[in-house]
């Protein structure tokens, strides 16, 4: 069974007699233990993705279930915690009182309470936080102790929204460490970003909203070693092989007397076919590998003209 099910998700939005669609017919499914890092740039439908997950908005038409629950059933509610965006808590309690109210409205003994207390602050590296206010709290206290707060019923899956915006990279690398283990744990973990450093190394799969649409989606792995590929130069390529090697999808530009040419691994073979043919000369070949940040860039630019594009980089 699908930790999340999401079946053609749409949320159009009404305001002063105009329409807006936010999500548009969103599919997707999310499965047990896997960590789903949910990228989009500002503005792309991921907090309304989010919201109509926790039940805090209702979907224009589609579906989303959690475990085989329709996600508006307080069943659904029971096995996920969340983080908002901005989580905003009573200031002037402690993280230890902030937690024990969160345990109570879980409805768990007083016995549970503390035992999830005392785990989750060694689990969050918070034991020394216990008995100081929140409104001391620095933001990336704030946001564990956000974290330690949506973990108190013990879900089976955390839904986080923009966890990592605004955490400097000691609190990003932070987070991470603090995703992995609880991956170790067994949870599953949707989450929010457009802050992509990390996520390569922490997500199992992303998906790219853009607009409301889901333009890419699929294991990191996957996703990084299809864009691989090699940097060739070539010189002495006429007799139409430019146009030859644009029709076979590779991308050609001018570099002095030579072509420029990235040439994706599954092309290899072809362009090669194409060079000898033509009795062209290679002048060099680099490595080319690109980062989920020159994917997503390229994805957004594609869709969203106005993102500028950061270009893959080529390694000996
Ligand atoms: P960000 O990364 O900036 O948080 P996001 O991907 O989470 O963005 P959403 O907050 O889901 O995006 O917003 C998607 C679109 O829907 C935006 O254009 C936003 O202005 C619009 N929107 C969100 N809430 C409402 C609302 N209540 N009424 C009208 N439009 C809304």
């Amino acid at each position: 069974m699908h930790v999340l099910r999401i079946e053609k998700l749409t949320k159009i939005y009404k305001l002063a007699g105009h329409t807006f669609t936010a999500l548009s017919a969103l599919d997707l499914s999310i499965e047990q233990g896997e960590v789903f890092g949910f990228l989009g740039p500002n503005g792309a439908g991921k907090t309304t993705t989010i919201k109509i997950l926790v039940n805090l908005i209702f979907p224009t038409s589609g579906k989303a279930w959690i475990f085989g629950d329709d996600c508006s059933l307080p069943e659904a509610r029971r096995r996920i915690g969340f983080l908002p965006e901005m989580p905003m808590f009573y200031d002037y309690l402690t993280l230890e009182e902030l937690l024990r109210f969160g345990g109570e409205t879980a409805g768990l003994s007083k016995a549970l309470i503390k035992t999830r207390i005392d785990h989750l602050l060694v689990l969050l590296d918070m034991e020394r936080a216990r008995n100081l206010r929140i409104r001391k709290f620095s933001k990336g206290m704030q946001q564990r102790a956000g974290l330690a707060y949506a973990l108190m019923g013990d879900p089976d899956v955390l839904i986080l929204d923009e966890p990592m915006s605004g955490l400097d990279p000691i609190g990003r690398k932070d987070f991470v460490d603090l995703i992995r283990k609880l991956k170790a744990e067994g949870k599953t973990i949707f989450f929010s970003s457009h802050v992509l450093s990390d996520i390569e190394n922490l997500c199992d799969r992303v998906g790219i909203l853009v607009k409301g649409e889901l333009k890419k989606v699929g294991n990191v792995s996957e996703l990084l070693r299809a864009e691989d590929g090699f940097l060739v130069r070539v010189s002495g390529l006429d007799g139409g092989g430019k146009e030859y090697l644009e029709q076979l999808g590779v991308h050609v530009s001018v570099d002095g007397n030579a072509l420029s040419l990235r040439v994706t691994r599954d092309k290899v073979m072809d362009v090669m076919d194409i060079i000898k043919a033509r009795k062209a000369s290679i002048a060099s070949i680099d490595t080319m590998r690109k980062s989920l940040e020159d994917i997503f860039m390229e994805v957004v630019q594609q869709n969203q003209s106005s993102v500028s594009p950061t270009p893959s980089s080529p390694h000996a």
